[in-house]
């Protein structure tokens, strides 16, 4: 306490907020009022009039009015730098509820088409016709490529849908893709023909926008480094500072590494990025891949600053329950187990490389993220870590990316393990997909299985950290959702409940999405909470999210974030 007092006195902070209801997420979850920060971290915390006596002639100072802060979130598990691809600028966003309606799409094709060069491509994604006015209105109504040669005469566009399935293009872009009234319909696709002028009508289903893919050309390097800031400024305004991008390759690495020594000094990088390198390859996961890799990467766990570092290793151990594919000991309802996507001749030489990956990566000082979402995989994966750490102990946090279906013995069997040895292994989890799939689950593994998947309080019971992310691009990293998610387990579809008994406390979700994850950054006395000597790294939201209906966490808006005591999202509301 003293010493705390003789600090105060001293430090003339550059940034005072107060007059808030700031929630610390400390040990206690304490809350208090204002925060005091200098060269970017927390120098003082506690109630306003304590410490706005703190203040400076040079002091810049916040009021938030009453309003609540939390420290900044963070994703632990995305791949930003494929969603940044999807993204403005790169590319429209023309999902509802942003367009609503094929005039709306064409304003923005046009506004796009003022600004870009002829004959460069315009892109979108997103457009969904079960929420467009006029095929609302009239069911044969279907979006044309007229649409957009009346605004894009002079650029190729291309428009895909939200599903994937479908592209809407304009005449150029199906010129450039030669495709006309004569191309015939390839194996797998097809290309809509006006039934009278048999022309193409601008719709492309399936395998018939491959042609057209060929001609899109490939983004630059420049154009991904903005891609980034871009990305990284959206993640700002919904209250991200931290998140794991978990799928990073070579090309990946260079390009957050440049953008970093470009940028950061303009102050225009405004993240903490945490790299999980995919040593082992992408697709099928390959033990001699990741050896040969493993003779050239020397870094290990932790290379880097508190902007952008290297945590560790990412191996794809299985597939997805949706599809049937993660590895299963009770069968899906139509009685297959899934399996590895590990190289072998057999499950169990798949098993063995999947453990040797493991060994290596532990040997090497990496700390190992593994996507594990059946139940056998999560055994296999779990056992080998903690059989690792008891034959070469080290400080490594390794977890399972998703943890789906992780039994209960597992999961008590990793949280005893973890206050016996001192080295605890972490569960990584998605709340916000588990909103979206929950009553499709019902029909792969049957209603009381699907009720368990990512069984969050059996993860939290069991004094297992759980870390909450939403798995970006495969959903919008919406972390109010994973919270309300989190705390409700209620379905998007129908709003059914799904598993009751593995629901968690609000507090409890906050702490999956703030200090749980800076554990797993190996970074919890630097962030995830605010408290002294941490990154002064925050979020202001524009509803109390302590006393809101749960059913409306989803709709607080972010106000202000701060990252490393830099303004770096203002909604221009406090
Ligand atoms: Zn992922």
């Amino acid at each position: 306490m003293e010493r705390r007092n003789v600090m105060m006195e001293r430090v003339l902070p550059d940034l005072v907020i107060f007059n808030g209801k700031v929630i610390t997420v400390d040990s206690k979850f304490s809350i208090t009022q204002a925060v005091a920060v200098k060269d970017g971290k927390i120098v003082a915390v506690g109630a306003s009039d304590k410490i706005k006596t703190l203040i400076g002639k040079q002091t810049k100072t916040i009021d938030l009015k009453g309003k609540t802060m939390l420290p900044g979130i963070n994703d632990t598990h995305c791949h930003i730098s494929d969603w940044a691809l999807s993204r403005p600028p790169l590319m429209l966003d023309i999902r509802f509820p942003l367009v609503k309606s094929i005039a709306d799409i064409v304003k923005m094709v046009g506004e796009k088409a003022s600004k870009v060069k002829p004959g460069e491509w315009i892109l979108g994604e997103g457009w969904d016709e079960g929420y467009l006015a006029e095929c609302l209105a009239d069911p044969d109504h279907k979006p044309s490529k007229e649409d957009l040669d009346r605004v894009a005469p002079y650029n190729p566009v291309a428009l895909t849908e939200y599903s994937g399935h479908r592209a809407w293009v304009n005449s150029q872009a199906l010129e450039m893709a030669g495709i006309t009234r004569d191309t015939p319909n390839p194996v797998g696709g097809e290309i809509k023909k006006d039934p009278f002028t048999g022309e193409p009508t601008g719709l492309l289903y399936e395998k018939a926008s491959t042609a057209l893919r060929a001609v899109i050309p490939p983004w630059t390097a420049q154009q991904r480094k903005e891609a980034l800031l871009g990305a990284m400024s959206e993640l700002n305004s919904i209250g991200i500072t931290s998140f794991t991008d978990a799928s990073i390759d070579r090309e990946k690495w260079a390009i957050y590494n440049d953008t970093l020594n470009e940028y950061f000094n303009d102050g225009k990088w405004t993240c903490r990025v945490n790299m999980m390198l995919m040593l082992a390859g992408f697709g099928k996961s390959n033990l001699d891949g990741m050896k040969e890799a493993l003779k050239y990467v020397g870094c290990r766990y932790n290379f880097g600053n508190e902007w952008l570092k290297v945590g560790g290793a990412k191996i794809v151990a299985d597939g997805i329950p949706p599809l049937k594919t993660a590895w299963m000991w009770e069968p899906y309802l139509d009685g297959t187990f899934g399996g590895l996507v590990v190289d072998g001749n057999s499950a169990k030489e798949q098993e063995e490389n999947l453990r040797e990956m493991i060994r290596i990566c532990h040997q090497n000082r990496f700390q190992v993220g593994i996507h594990s979402c059946g139940e056998r995989t999560i055994d296999v994966c779990t056992d080998q870590y903690m059989k690792c750490i008891e034959e070469d102990p080290w400080d490594a946090r390794h977890y399972i990316i998703h943890s789906d279906f992780s039994r209960p013995e597992t999961v008590k069997k990793i949280g005893e393990f973890g206050r016996r040895t001192g080295y605890e292994l972490a569960l990584n989890v998605q709340s916000p997909i588990k909103w979206t799939i929950s009553d499709f689950m019902e029909t792969v593994v049957g209603p009381q299985r699907a009720a368990y998947q990512w069984p969050l309080r059996t993860m939290l019971d069991n004094g297992v950290r759980v870390a909450n992310s939403s798995d970006a691009p495969v959903i919008y990293p919406d972390w109010k959702q994973g919270v309300q998610g989190a705390v409700l387990r209620e379905s998007k579809a129908t709003g059914q409940v799904s598993g009751p008994e593995q629901r968690i406390t609000l507090n409890e979700a906050i702490a999956t999405y703030t200090i749980n994850g800076a554990w797993l950054d190996h970074m919890e006395n630097l962030k995830g909470s605010i408290e002294v000597g941490k990154l002064a790294d925050f979020c202001v939201l524009d509803k109390d999210i302590l006393s809101v209906d749960p059913h409306e966490i989803k709709d607080i808006r972010t106000l202000m974030t701060i990252a490393g005591g830099k303004v770096v999202y203002d909604a221009g509301a406090i």
